[in-house]
């Protein structure tokens, strides 16, 4: 159908990370409730209540599968090959596309996206393995790669790069844009990884804890590649693509997985713009012909990287504690259904 053809191209690929327990869970009464076998599947169980000793045995069991899986010894560099390297390939042809890092606070987003100096993530990686491919090739021209940091905090878009006052969005020739929002133009990936903690350290945070990242956060990372170069009759071929990491505020309580939820949550206003992706995503996979981008900072900022012929991968990322149990299972729901656009 026709339906069907125009849905092409723009199937979103959908991941699962487990991150380790960490010691504060392993010292506590946590049990491990989410298992991944063969890098694809998911279970999860849920144990009845820790005091309970006679009925400490499993009530209720859910299996999963997605694209792939990551248990919790996967590597960064695992995560970024299986999710993320197709996408950078796409971009050096010209196109974009955009990754996403959901789940509760705590679940391992900013790890999977920033990660650490020993360990970097997702953002790190993807611009090394641009600079790599750029210094593989074999064509002639320019290339151009330039990055931008941006933080979309109860809907005031602020410059991760250039702290300061909040910036405008504004409608121009290319699209949504934040009026001037630093372009950061890279030549190499050492600089980038300093200058993307600094970012993160400019992230929101919340009064009473100083020095944690706020969970209404979302930060955007927009990595774009020029390529310049003249064909045979001399004229000046451009081509941009644009890459989007995206590090996500904190989903719990916010993800709407139908649309009455979608109101009530609406009612409540928690997340403005991670109610705006939820209702997004759900008008892709319905295969509406409108979707409401322009009820948010962050799907206005996405507009050109979502749906369409843009490729879009979406990161679960999940404790494996029981003690999580309730977040666990929403942000895999989610994801289930974020797999069938
Ligand atoms: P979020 O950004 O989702 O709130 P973080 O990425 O800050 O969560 O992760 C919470 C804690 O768990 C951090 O201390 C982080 O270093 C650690 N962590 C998360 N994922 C992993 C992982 N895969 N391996 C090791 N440590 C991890
Ligand atoms: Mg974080």
């Amino acid at each position: 159908s026709s339906e069907k053809s125009s849905k092409i191209g723009s199937r979103i690929r959908v991941f699962v990370r487990l991150r380790p327990m960490s010691k504060k869970e392993k010292e506590g009464v946590s049990r491990c409730c989410v298992r991944i076998v063969n890098r694809r599947d998911v279970y999860v169980t849920e144990f009845a209540n820790e005091n309970d000793y006679l009925r400490l045995n499993r009530l209720r069991g859910r299996h999963f599968t997605f694209d792939a899986s990551f248990p919790e010894s996967a590597t960064q560099q695992e995560v970024y090959s299986t999710t993320t390297s197709e996408l950078v390939e796409a971009v050096l042809q010209g196109r974009n596309g955009s990754v996403f890092c959901y789940g509760a606070t705590g679940a391992g987003k900013t790890y999977t996206m920033l990660g650490t100096v020993e360990n970097p993530g997702v953002m790190v990686l993807a611009i090394k393995d641009i600079f790599n491919k750029i210094r593989h090739r074999s064509c002639d021209g320019n290339h151009a790669v330039q990055l931008s940091y941006l933080e979309v905090y109860n809907e005031t878009v602020r410059d991760l790069l250039s702290p300061g006052r909040p910036l405008v969005l504004r409608e121009d020739k290319q699209g949504i844009v934040a009026a001037g929002l630093t372009q950061y133009r890279a030549y190499s990936t050492d600089e980038v990884m300093a200058l993307l903690q600094q970012g993160n350290q400019n992230r929101t945070t919340e009064p009473t804890r100083a020095n944690e990242t706020s969970s209404r956060s979302h930060a955007i990372l927009q990595v774009s590649v020029e390529y310049r170069v003249r064909d045979a009759a001399m004229n000046i071929i451009n081509r941009v693509g644009k890459l989007s990491l995206i590090d996500l505020a904190g989903s719990e309580r916010a993800l709407a997985t139908d649309q009455r939820t979608l109101r009530s949550l609406e009612g409540a206003s928690i997340n403005r713009s991670l109610l705006a992706l939820s209702s997004c995503i759900n008008a892709l996979v319905d295969g509406k012909k409108h979707i409401p981008y322009r009820n948010s900072k962050l799907t206005q900022l996405l507009k050109d990287s979502l749906g369409g012929t843009c490729n879009t991968v979406m990161i679960a990322n999940t404790s494996p504690s029981n003690l999580s149990f309730g977040e666990t299972q929403n942000t895999l729901h989610w994801a289930d259904r974020a797999k069938e656009i």
